[in-house]
């Protein structure tokens, strides 16, 4: 049976580590800060704005919400976001999206400062990454590395199958996997032979969005399973994209959900906080 990867424990350690990084700053004055705007009243969203500034005061760093309301233009929007660029108290600016109909959220997330987009999505960071020379990384892909690399899993030379092209999950997590060296496919809806693919697997990392879609009987046996899919079944069962109790069988070691890759999303949000600030304490 497969060693569990504890994402609780790994984000715990991060933070704890984090938490003395922090105030380390603070003694030469710098508090990093994170801006967090919320537009509407998306239930889903208000939960993970609360959990983002929970997990900031943790950690020590100052959190600044704005809580605007559904009907929020745009220009609005756009006025926030450059005040708080040119706002020296803030390391980093996080746009909870989706955003309501009415606001382009590219054009949103367009205007965040390179510097402060500690998500990663602006397309000067897409850039770094593509190039190899990455300044802030989206934070679920930067945290299934961590992962990894807290597990001892060495990328270099091996079969990475990844499952799903996002923005958001599949495509920087490979481009991750490359800078790695690893040797990388990305597979999507309309990949052939699905199962042939992921039975060549050194390591399998799944974000797709459908609960155990990927059978335990695919998994090479020793094979490193990354499950980022968190999938609703019933009124309040989480299951991921792989079919864990089979798949923990055959696999060297595994992601549970919960507990697996979710709780370093947050992680590595504080994590580029922090990294930005640090980044300005050094230009004082
Ligand atoms: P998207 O819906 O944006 O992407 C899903 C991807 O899966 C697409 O590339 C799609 O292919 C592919 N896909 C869909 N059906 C199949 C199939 N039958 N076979 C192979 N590939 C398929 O999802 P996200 O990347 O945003 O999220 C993926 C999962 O990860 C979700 O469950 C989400 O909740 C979870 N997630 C978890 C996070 C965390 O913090 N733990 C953070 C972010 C996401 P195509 O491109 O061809 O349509």
């Amino acid at each position: 049976m497969g060693k569990l990867i504890d994402g609780k424990a790994i984000a715990a350690g991060m933070r704890k580590e984090m938490a003395s990084q922090v105030a380390e700053l603070e003694a030469k004055g710098v508090t990093p800060g994170l801006a967090v705007v919320l537009v509407g009243e998306d239930p889903a969203s208000r939960v993970y704005v609360s959990m983002k500034n929970k997990a900031c005061a943790e950690t020590g760093i100052f959190s600044d919400e704005y809580k605007l309301p559904g009907e929020t233009t745009q220009e609005e929007l756009l006025g926030l976001i450059e005040k708080l660029n040119n706002d020296s108290r803030i390391d980093g600016i996080l746009v909870q999206l989706p955003l309501p109909k009415q606001i382009d959220e590219k054009v949103v997330l367009d205007a965040i400062s390179p510097f402060k987009d500690v998500d990663g999505f602006h397309p000067y960071n897409v850039g770094r990454l593509v190039t190899g020379s990455p300044v802030f990384q989206p934070c679920t892909p930067f945290g299934v590395m961590k992962m990894l690399e807290a597990t001892g899993v060495e990328l270099a030379g091996k079969d990475v199958v990844i499952i799903g092209r996002s923005n958001i999950v599949g495509k920087p997590v490979a481009l991750m996997c490359l800078a790695a060296s690893a040797t990388v496919t990305i597979c999507h809806s309309r990949t052939e032979n699905l199962p042939e693919k992921v039975g060549r697997a050194d390591v399998v990392i799944a974000a797709v969005g459908r609960p155990e879609m990927i059978k335990g009987a695919w998994i090479k046996p020793g094979a490193v399973v990354i499950d980022v899919g968190v999938n609703r079944v019933g009124e309040k069962k989480l299951v991921g994209d792989v079919e864990f109790e089979a798949a923990k069988e055959r696999a060297s070691a595994i992601t549970p959900v919960p507990g697996g890759v979710g709780p370093m999303t947050i992680t590595m949000l504080l994590f580029n906080t922090l990294e930005s600030a640090k980044g300005r304490a050094s230009q004082q």
